[in-house]
């Protein structure tokens, strides 16, 4: 299967080291038994030369070669990742009718590509567990929305390109993969492009060509929206309906990749959000996970957490270059703004800049009297309230910078603004991505995009603009039935693992207990 990376580097599996192999044979025999069937869809690792897709009724062994194209050596029973195809389960309607598939009806997008590329990391787990598509974290408060999978539903993301130099194909029936975001938007601002050929300098991704047309000139601005954890086929549904006039406004204006934009292994946030921005797989760029544990230092590693995110990128690797870098390096007087977005390197103006000064500015201590605030879900909802609160003070930071002033400072107009929203993700996850109020985030966090499209058209700056409105993950509908928690059953079975994020297991290193 040619799934060739961009800038041709070559990669090392991590395998399981020799000393652990019987633990992790022995937890392996664990959540591949029936007992556990509900929760846990497959397991995936990399040993003896291959990587590993293993699940309750069969598995697979595949190996990559020297082009980077995969080749499966073995099978058991049924192969867990045989069924890769991108235009499963598109629009709403067919994500209702399977609304939690079993491995059997689900598809599993680039499977091998992503997980040969988490076990290209140094700090990768012994063994990566993905979870079924029902599975309920019930102790994580509640929520019904789910991601981390690379079931298709939890991978698809939204990925809206729009503006000048783009091609206008409305909704259509393509699909990409989110490391492909950057590459893109590099080609469309002009970014100069690596002795290899590539735009970034650890490139995964291609340039979507298909959905630019340069012919008219390339744009003078990019700006890029994330609404983070937002369900595919419910943001397109919901524009095609009306009830998210901004995003709609894109889609109009551009192209939708209608059958998603696929996050990778892990579908987690800063992983992605980090993918979004360097064009580099987790694996590759090291923002590995929301945390994991770094076996070289011996220590865990949290990114994602309001007191990391600030310092996240202390971790990515030297070599993966952010836009906001690329640009810098193109035209040494642009000027980059990074609303919100720990992924942040580079970025003139950056949210967390604010943080790492310690000059954070005013929160407001409630959202109510904000605007484009659904009320109704803000008393019942504390994640609800506090993401109003952040997403508006993120609005108002790009409509402070494009109208020029911010905070008594001035800015110049920016070559590239990057504005990162969070409450679709806060309220996917707590309702569901068929609830409500997933419904009120989207129209929320549309209206919040338009607020910085009208200060764009303030400025008489609007056709020279492009857009791009993604998220870094998708959001499945779990079963609230479906719960439980390998980690508790692997204890009972004397295993010691160490469990990081819900998903990765490590041997021989200290465990934590959740
Ligand atoms: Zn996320």
């Amino acid at each position: 299967m040619p799934e060739t990376l961009a800038s041709r580097r070559s990669f090392k599996a991590t395998e399981i080291a020799p000393e652990h192999r019987v633990e992790a044979d022995a937890a392996l025999e664990i959540l591949l038994d029936t007992a556990l069937e509900p929760i846990v869809d497959m397991v995936l690792t990399a040993r003896d030369g291959a990587y590993e897709a293993l699940s309750h009724d069969g598995s697979v062994r595949f190996s990559r070669d020297e082009s980077g194209s995969f080749k499966v050596v073995s099978t058991t029973g049924i192969n867990p990742l045989a069924e890769q195809t991108t235009d499963h389960l598109v629009g709403l309607d067919a994500e209702h009718a399977d609304l939690h598939p079993h491995r059997s009806s689900n598809s599993y997008p680039h499977a091998y590509l992503m997980t040969a590329q988490l076990f290209d990391s140094p700090a990768s787990p012994d063994l990566c567990v993905i979870h079924s598509a029902s599975h309920n974290w019930e102790d994580q408060g509640g929520h019904l929305g789910e991601h981390g999978s690379i079931g298709i539903v939890q991978a698809r993301a939204p990925w809206i390109i729009a503006g000048k130099g783009v091609r206008n194909l409305g909704v259509a029936p393509m699909a990409a993969k989110l490391v492909d975001v950057a590459p893109t938007l590099c080609e469309l601002m002009g970014v100069a492009p690596h002795a290899d050929g590539c735009h970034l300098l650890m490139q995964d991704g291609e340039v979507r060509n298909d959905v630019l047309d340069l012919s008219g000139g390339r744009p003078k601005h990019v700006v890029g929206f994330l609404f983070d954890g937002t369900n595919s086929n419910v943001l397109y549904d919901m524009a095609a309906r009306g009830e998210a006039p901004n995003v709609a406004r894109l889609i109009e204006m551009g192209t939708a990749f209608g059958h998603g934009a696929m996050s990778a292994l892990p579908t987690i946030t800063l992983a992605n959000h980090t993918s979004i921005l360097t064009g580099a797989f987790p694996g590759h760029h090291g923002i590995l996970n929301n945390a994991w544990y770094d076996r070289r230092q011996n220590k865990q590693v949290i990114t994602n957490s309001p007191a990391t995110w600030p310092t996240a990128m202390e971790n990515l690797n030297t070599g993966a270059e952010t836009l906001f870098e690329a640009v810098r390096r193109t035209w040494a007087n642009a000027f980059t703004a990074s609303i919100d977005e720990p992924c942040d390197n580079g970025a003139d103006f950056s949210t967390f800049h604010f943080f790492r000064r310690g000059e954070v500015p005013p929160i407001p201590k409630s959202p109510e009297g904000l605007p484009f605030v659904t009320e109704r879900f803000v008393r019942p909802s504390k994640d609800y309230a506090w993401a109003s609160v952040v997403d508006h003070m993120g609005a108002e930071q790009a409509v402070g910078v494009w109208t020029g002033h911010y905070r008594d400072e001035s800015y110049p107009l920016p070559r590239f603004m990057w504005v990162n929203f969070t409450l679709t993700d806060a309220a996917m996850h707590e309702g569901g991505p068929h609830s409500e109020m997933a419904a009120a985030s989207v129209r929320d966090s549309d209206a919040r995009l338009g607020a910085v499209l009208e200060a764009i058209e303030n400025r008489g700056v609007f056709d020279d603009c492009a857009f791009t409105l993604v998220a870094d993950h998708g959001m499945e509908e779990s079963d609230r039935t479906c719960n439980g928690d390998w980690d508790v059953t692997l204890r009972a079975h004397g295993i010691n693992a160490r469990d990081e994020a819900y998903s990765f297991l490590y041997f021989g290193v200290p465990t934590t207990t959740k």
